[in-house]
């Protein structure tokens, strides 16, 4: 994903809203919770505040307008159009969903990712029985699942009509993700999406990846790098363009720091990014920190002679 603009979507219990926090601090874009904006904008009290306000103590949708103009407020300021953003709380109705791509393509943004938290409903309700307030029965529960469900399965369908799936011109919008894992695990895959660049040198997805490459590819070099260190920003196109020139004769890919910290050990790797270069699976050289592109190009040649 080129610019990182991700929905959050997710039933109650699966910690959408912690999720949302823990990927833009990991990425370094803004968090926007829709609750929150609210929240604020009652405390204030703004206009808008001032007609949320019974809506959100009524615990009833605010109308789609007053929400899409807060949230226009905020998806207009500059952080948030230049660094991209984590949005939770919102859409909640379809014609917020087409609120925002409406206002995303007016402004010449691309859509947004969309990423759907799913969790099968029993396990959802062990887990908020769990959290749930003292004063919360089994069948409240249930009713605010059935209301999720009733909310979300519109949304699920506008972000990915039926038999989209199968055309790969269809919109690659919308992500399901396993929501039943630990936070931790959750986590580290959403924030690998950012990863997923398009660049030519591909992502190793996990360590036990990275140990058959080492074992099978004579000539490997891992670009390990970082979504929240501005250098590995600078490096990853040079590490796509050694790919584009040398990708017939050498694998070249990146791997995350984040998801794969143990690597940092197991290395010695000093610093961010670290380029590394292996033949036939032993470690002969760490590029640590920017260099010039001549000097990766320049430690390949050497490698392959
Ligand atoms: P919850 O929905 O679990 O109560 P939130 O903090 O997400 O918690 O939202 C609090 C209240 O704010 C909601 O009950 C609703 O009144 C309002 N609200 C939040 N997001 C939206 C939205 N996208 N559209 C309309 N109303 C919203």
């Amino acid at each position: 994903m080129t610019v990182k603009q991700v929905v959050l979507l997710g039933p109650p219990g699966v910690g959408v809203k912690a999720q949302a926090s823990e990927l833009a601090r990991r990425w370094s874009v803004p968090h926007v919770s829709m609750g929150a904006l609210l929240r604020e904008a009652i405390a204030k009290p703004s206009d808008i505040g001032l007609e949320a306000r019974p809506y959100v103590e009524a615990r009833e949708l605010v109308p789609d307008a007053l929400v899409m103009k807060l949230l226009r407020r905020r998806l207009e300021q500059p952080d948030v159009m230049l660094n991209g953003w984590v949005l939770d709380g919102f859409p909640r109705t379809v014609a917020q969903a087409q609120a925002l791509d409406q206002w995303l393509a007016a402004v010449g943004l691309p859509a947004a990712t969309v990423v759907y938290l799913k969790v099968m409903s029993g396990l959802l309700l062990n887990r908020l029985w769990t959290e749930r307030e003292p004063d919360e029965t089994m069948p409240m529960l249930r009713r605010r699942l059935e209301r999720h469900e009733a909310e979300i399965a519109p949304l699920l369908e506008y972000y990915q009509p039926p038999g989209s799936e199968t055309d790969p011109d269809g919109p690659a919008q919308l992500k399901t993700l396993n929501g039943s894992r630990s936070f931790a695990e959750i986590a580290s895959e959403l924030a690998q999406m950012g990863s997923e660049e398009t660049g030519a040198a591909r992502t190793i997805r996990d360590e036990a990846e990275l140990d058959s490459l080492l074992a099978r590819e004579s000539l490997l070099v891992v670009d390990c790098m970082a979504s929240w260190c501005g250098s590995c920003k600078q490096v990853a196109p040079l590490i796509d363009r050694l790919a584009e020139a040398y990708g017939d004769r050498a694998s070249i890919m990146k791997i995350d720091f984040d998801t794969n910290r143990q690597i940092s050990k197991r290395f010695g790797l000093k610093g961010m990014p670290s380029v590394m270069f292996f033949k036939d699976g032993e470690l002969l050289e760490t590029l640590t920190g920017v260099k010039p592109y001549q000097t990766y190009s320049a430690a390949l040649t050497r490698f392959l002679n």
